[in-house]
């Protein structure tokens, strides 16, 4: 033991092996800096409870803000731990969200819902509609009677409309700060209007047993706080505290609590977190939380949690943290403090002001290509991230980097879950895996089309819940059940009947070969390549005898090609199921949640949406990251550039227009991410013009936050940034990246807005000779390029 502790204790500083071997019984609060060594820290701190206080990886929660981040301290803790009996699968690490739905699909029956699914944005966007269109004379007459000020908020200025985004927004509100319905409603000053739609909302959840996603945080906290399940867990750690909100927060003072008998075991908690980089206010994450939690434990234990502040920064150079912190020094109230760049060497960051924003894309394309080619260079494609503020900025840059022949990967995961043949996928997976999932059946149900009404859909759902709620049948049996004439209520015409029973056997068939392949999965272990190789066969049939892949095939302007969507699919599947499922319990529980492959598949799909960020291509190496700065959090790259730093777009428009001095500290905090993710290099470029802005916004302003700089925190001529080429490679020694990838043989891109739709490219920079082809899709036409790799 002593050599492995001497291992994950080697190189780190004063403070931080004094955070890391800090006795695991008690309260610490490490507050510091971007790239202090915090993550490095908290991982090493697991590592170390592990193996020298001897607690069961079963026993420690670690929250993280991504997947992605859990899955790099799952990594980081297997290096560290290599050769020791340590069973990494068992630790319960995840973000709040996929804790939380662990949790309950273990334990949940004690509160009774053990088998609801969770409900994404479609689902409760749906509901929500559906309870707007079919308010009854009764609800008309009372939100009637209600006070205008209650009613305002939820509705749509121009037509007086009850508008499902407000309303959504609001009851998310309630749900992030612990506010169950059942307490709303019973609170003296709560909005009545409001408690109806959440009301409503809530019974329409139950009725489809769904959860949306503050629930399974909601929930999770009524449950845990209930029920001593979680008894044995002896310590939590939370990585980026500053964006956890209220119920987060209560959610980890229960992980907490521990054994009720055994003190030793109790309320012990470590948490890293910086409140300069809380970016997530508006999901009502709070940075004061560092105070409430000191307090919390202060009434507890009568003192206050241990604090360590860590000061030396090893990710950036002296210039960039100089830079940075002169931009957050703008701001009134901050406590000031001082990070010490442990590099020698620094350059300063570059800026440039450009005409407009294809001129930017080009103006940062350019540098990429000179980085890249410049003799003997180091940098790889992949130790270059380009952070925006907003999804929409990177149209010009993607063209760009397109025409340019430079590989990227878009790290925005969401973004592909969201696509519409995706989406469509995803709903017929969940009825294959659940037979009574009824909002996902009744939109499959007629996607594509099978003839079938308005009404009818109407009729088939509602007779559908009258049977669940009388007869407990699945909205599967109902239908079937509808075809054969056995139920009653809906007409179906002699058309229908044939083209349902043959979606019901594709369904059945579906299911059949679904069990199939998880008796064949729970007898042997199975390779990975095996497994993917199983569930694309089942993708392949599903997509195909769905009809859905003859739907995609006909529209012209598909966004995404079946393949690529399949590949997309199974290289995500395996990834996720190796994620424990079991937490704590006795065997019982165990067998209780003996889910099915596909239940699983889906459930993290769902849970995907929680994320701002994430790739699903990151293991894409050898490219370009284009990704929002709120999903570059956590994260590091040599090579950094941050365009759009206009007013409008850094600080955002909305931000200015709301007039508060919060909103944009807000953006001032969200400047400060991105800048401090870059090591070496920093880019920065702003673009001003009339027009050219989102929906024709002008965009006429450097952004306050460059404007007030001066001038020697930043160079405007280019070429300075490289008289010294020698110190930077010398410097890339120190913080490249260690593991040199190859640019893979094929780029993927996906243009946002769909004027340039598929497109691939090859290893230009390995020089490989065969021709590239874009496909482009201008005004409906198609328009194919052949393309030279070499002579371009
Ligand atoms: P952020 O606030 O952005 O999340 P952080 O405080 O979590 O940053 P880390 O990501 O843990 O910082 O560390 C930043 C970089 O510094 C990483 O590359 C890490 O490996 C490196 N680092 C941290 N501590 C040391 C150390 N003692 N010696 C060398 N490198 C270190
Ligand atoms: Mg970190």
């Amino acid at each position: 033991h002593e050599t492995i502790v001497s291992r994950i204790l080697e190189g780190l500083n004063h403070n931080q092996k004094e955070a890391v071997i800090a006795p695991y019984n008690g309260r610490l609060q490490i507050i510091a800096g971007p790239g202090t060594g915090k993550t490095k820290v908290l991982t090493s701190r697991v590592a170390y409870l592990l193996l020298h206080e001897g607690i069961s990886p079963q026993h420690i929660i670690v929250t993280t803000f991504t997947k992605k981040a859990a899955a790099e301290m799952i990594e980081r803790l297997e290096t560290l731990l290599e050769g020791q009996a340590v069973d990494l699968s068992k630790l319960l690490i995840g973000t709040f969200h996929s804790i939380c739905f662990r949790i309950i699909k273990m334990y949940g029956k004690k509160i009774g819902i053990a088998d609801y699914n969770i409900a994404d944005e479609r689902d409760s966007n749906q509901l929500l509609k559906e309870i707007v269109d079919t308010l009854n004379r009764g609800d008309l007459d009372l939100l009637a009677s209600m006070p205008e000020e209650e009613k305002v908020p939820l509705q749509n200025p121009k037509d007086q409309k009850y508008d499902i985004k407000k309303i959504k927004r609001q009851i998310s509100k309630l749900k992030s700060s612990g506010l169950s319905y059942e307490n709303y409603h019973k609170v003296g000053d709560s909005s009545r209007v409001l408690a109806l739609f959440y009301g409503k909302y809530q019974t329409r959840l139950q009725e489809h047993l769904l959860l949306d996603f503050d629930d399974c945080l909601l929930r999770c906290l009524e449950l845990i706080s209930h029920y001593p399940v979680l008894n044995f867990i002896e310590h939590v750690l939370v990585d980026e505290f500053q964006d956890s909100n209220e119920i987060q927060l209560q959610l980890m003072y229960n992980f907490a609590r521990g054994h009720p008998t055994n003190p030793k075991y109790q309320n012990n908690v470590t948490i890293v977190g910086d409140p300069d980089q809380s970016i997530y206010g508006f999901r009502d994450a709070q940075a004061i939380n560092f105070e409430k939690m000191n307090d919390y434990y202060k009434l507890k234990y009568g003192k206050s949690c241990k604090a360590i502040h860590l000061i030396e920064n090893y990710r950036s150079t002296s210039d960039i943290l100089s830079l940075s912190e002169t931009v957050m020094r703008q701001q009134q109230k901050r406590i000031q403090k001082t990070l010490n760049s442990q590099l020698t060497t620094s350059f300063k960051p570059v800026y440039k002001n450009l005409k407009s924003s294809d001129e930017e894309a080009s103006w940062i394309s350019y540098h990429i290509q000179h980085i890249l080619a410049l003799p003997e260079s180091p940098f790889k494609c992949s130790d270059i991230a380009i952070l925006v503020r907003a999804a929409y900025q990177t149209r010009s840059i993607e063209n760009e980097l397109v025409r340019r022949r430079i590989p990227y990967v878009m790290v925005r995961g969401r973004a592909f879950w969201e696509r519409p043949e995706v989406v469509a996928i995803i709903d017929y997976l969940r009825i294959i895996a659940h037979d009574n999932d009824r909002v996902a059946f009744i939109r499959s149900l007629n996607f594509p089309k099978r003839g079938l009404g308005e009404k009818t859909l109407e009729s088939i759902s509602s007779v559908a819940a009258r049977e669940a709620a009388t007869t407990g049948i699945s909205i599967h049996d109902t239908l079937k059940g509808l075809v054969s004439g056995e139920i009653k209520g809906v007409k179906l015409t002699t058309k229908n009947k044939p083209t349902l029973t043959t979606f019901l056997t594709f369904l059945e068939e579906s299911r059949k070969m679904m069990d199939e392949i998880d008796e064949y999965l729970s007898i042997e272990k199975v390779s990975l390549d095996k497994r993917q190789d199983m569930l694309s066969k089942f993708f392949k049939f599903v997509v195909a005898r769905s009809g859905l892949s003859k739907e995609y095939e006909e529209q012209e302007n598909q966004t995404l090609n079946m393949m690529e969507v399949e590949k997309q699919f199974c290289s995500f599947i395996p990834q996720e199921m190796e994620m424990p499922l079991y937490i704590g319990g006795t065997e019982e529980d165990i067998t209780s949640v003996n889910q099915s492959y596909l239940s699983r598949f889906i459930e993290s799909i769902g849970l995907y949406e929680t994320e701002t960020a994430t790739s699903v291509e990151d293991k894409a190496k050898g490219k370009v990251s284009i990704s929002t700065i709120h999903g570059s959090k956590g994260l590091e790259w040599p090579i950094v550039f941050v365009p759009g730093l206009s007013e409008g777009l850094l600080p955002a428009s909305f931000a200015i227009s709301s007039g508060g001095e919060e909103a944009i500290d807000e953006e001032r905090r969200c400047f400060y991410v991105a800048t401090t993710r870059a090591r070496a290099l920093l880019y920065l470029s702003s673009y001003t013009t009339s027009g050219g802005g989102f929906y024709g916004r002008s965009i006429d302003k450097v952004s306050r936050f460059i404007d007030k700089l001066n001038n020697n925190k930043m160079i405007k001529d280019t070429q300075e940034a490289f008289n010294d080429w020698q110190s930077l490679v010398k410097l890339y020694g120190i913080i490249g990246q260690t593991t040199p990838t190859a640019p893979t043989a094929q780029g993927f891109c996906i243009n946002t807005f769909n004027r340039l739709l598929h497109s691939r490219f090859d290893a230009y920079f390995q020089g490989v000779k065969f021709p590239i082809k874009t496909e482009e899709f201008v005004d409906g036409k198609h328009i194919e390029t052949h393309i030279d790799p070499v002579m371009g």
